[in-house]
């Protein structure tokens, strides 16, 4: 599989250190807050990624961190700690927000089908190996303790900007950020590993150290937590591209330091999922969240669809509009995969079965190219060959795409069949009004006032108030309710 790698700025073949095997982390998120569906999108791409290459018979243990000390308001190590700062939005301890936003992720998650990494290491319950590994940076020289905070000395590396193709000048925090420079540093890129300093003295969680009470920064939580699970050698490190810098030219330099040899081969950046007003931000009030999404009548998964549609290493701009799209688009796939027959028991069609995979597989080793890999799909529905075959197939992309499409698929065969046994029954002449609903996903709550309208409307015309009709028909209309009246049966759509 060739995949672009940050480090080496190619599309590299995607070799592990151990063969077989694939030791892959990623920065998991700040739990000072909700993520925003651009959090998200990171998240499903490296999902589709851990997929692909278990699918291609890696044996993938991944390990994510879960940030809940340590990450400030400014990457210049600056600012508050961004847990302090949402407990005190919501008047709670820095724990009970870990906590909530904890299992609040983990829920968005569930309903986008990402696959939580097997092992999940809360920064707080790895104090000790933080100090451990600070402590041999400051007994290796690689680190120096000024103000009371211990810094990394960015001037011992031969290269510290491993990730820039900008000039140094421009990369430096200070100058990036436009925010006050910390003092205390020898180097304008020098970064905070353990702080104790009275600045943040308001700081909740403290723990002691060599160096005095404090906390760790935010970046050696990665290192170390990468270190103690997934050993020495790393194949495949994950983030958002912001965190590209400083972030994981800081894990570099420290883990390296620390190792005295390379640590991590290949890093894989997704690009910003922005608002046509530009950047999301969690801090920033208010933002686009999962539950958001829900609220508006998406399913997740047609978020997850979106996402799929164009490559991780482009940005992408969200809108409602290219959320409808989406929406269109994936119910007329789970539709055309309905009208598969699933009770198909002829053999296999090996051969086609084979060519349909390949058209998958190229498309995910270009790069993981997920849109052209959607087009894979629907070169399955195209083919002449078996619904079997085709089944099949489906099923197995799906296996890394995960956007359910057999069950629901399956759910739409059943309410299909539902419809047309009401149907024939109405025909049928037992006097009784069919309402069926065209659109799968329009909640519950929904099908149940759309069908309570149909009815009375249905017995104001009965009882010849046309004006009491006429108006009900005209409420749905404002609901965005087409209506088609047949013999017996009504069928709405919205
Ligand atoms: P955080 O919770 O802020 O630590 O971020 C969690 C993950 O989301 C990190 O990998 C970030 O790089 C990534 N991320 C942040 N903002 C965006 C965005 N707008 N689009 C895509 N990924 C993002
Ligand atoms: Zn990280």
């Amino acid at each position: 599989m060739k995949l672009y790698n940050t480090l080496t700025r190619t599309r590299d073949e995607f070799v592990t250190h151990e063969p077989g095997k694939c030791r892959m982390y990623t920065c998991g998120p700040t739990v000072y807050h909700f993520a925003h569906i651009g959090n998200l999108r990171t998240y499903i791409m490296e999902d589709v990624l851990e997929k692909y290459l278990r699918y291609t018979g890696l044996d993938v243990t991944r390990c994510m961190n879960i940030t809940d000390v340590g990450h400030l308001t400014s990457d210049a190590d600056t600012g508050e700690d961004k847990m302090l700062k949402g407990a005190r939005r919501e008047h709670k301890t820095v724990m009970e927000i870990a906590q909530f936003y904890t299992d609040a992720f983990f829920a968005d998650c569930g309903k986008l089908n990402i696959k939580i990494p097997e092992i999940v290491v809360p920064a707080t319950s790895y104090i000790e190996k933080f100090i451990q590994m600070v402590t041999v940076l400051v007994e290796k020289g690689y680190a120096y303790i000024s103000g009371g905070n211990v810094y990394f000395d960015t001037a011992k590396l031969d290269n510290y900007y491993v990730f820039g193709n900008q000039e140094a000048e421009d990369l430096a925090v200070g100058v990036r950020e436009g925010v006050e420079e910390d003092e205390a540093k020898r180097n304008k890129t020098d970064f905070v590993l353990w702080f104790t300093k009275s600045k943040f003295e308001d700081q909740e969680l403290k723990w002691d150290s060599p160096w005095g009470v404090g906390y760790p920064g935010w970046h050696i939580e990665c290192s170390a937590i990468s270190l103690w699970n997934l050993g020495e050698y790393l194949d495949l490190h994950c983030g958002g591209i912001d965190n590209a810098f400083p972030h994981h030219t800081n894990e570099i330099a420290q883990s390296e330091a620390y190792l005295g040899h390379p640590w991590c081969t290949h890093w894989f950046h997704v690009l910003h999922l922005n608002t046509a007003s530009g950047k999301m931000s969690k801090s920033s009030g208010e933002f686009l969240t999962v539950s958001l999404l829900e609220e508006k009548g998406y399913d997740p998964l047609v978020y997850r669809f979106f996402c799929l549609g164009s490559h991780y290493r482009k940005s992408l701009v969200f809108s409602w509009e290219g959320m409808d799209s989406a929406k269109t688009a994936y119910n007329k796939l789970v539709a055309r995969i309905a009208a598969l027959n699933p009770d198909d028991a002829s053999p296999l069609d090996e051969e086609t079965f084979a060519a349909l995979k390949s058209r998958f597989t190229e498309a995910m080793d270009n790069d993981l190219n997920t849109a052209l890999a959607l087009t894979a799909l629907y070169d399955v529905l195209k083919a002449k060959t078996s619904d079997r075959t085709k089944l099949a197939l489906l099923a197995d992309f799906d296996t890394v795409l995960s956007l359910n499409l057999l069950e629901a698929s399956a759910k739409v065969r059943e309410q299909n069949k539902a419809a047309a046994a009401a149907k024939s029954a109405s025909q049928a002449g037992n006097g009784e009004l069919t309402v069926v609903c065209l659109t799968p996903d329009a909640g519950e709550e929904l099908k149940a006032e759309v069908e309570g309208l149909i009815r009375e409307r249905a017995a104001a015309k009965k009882a010849k108030d046309f004006a009491a009709a006429d108006a009900i028909r005209d409420k749905l209309a404002a609901m965005g309710v087409t209506l088609k009246d047949g013999k017996g049966t009504v069928e709405w759509s919205v």
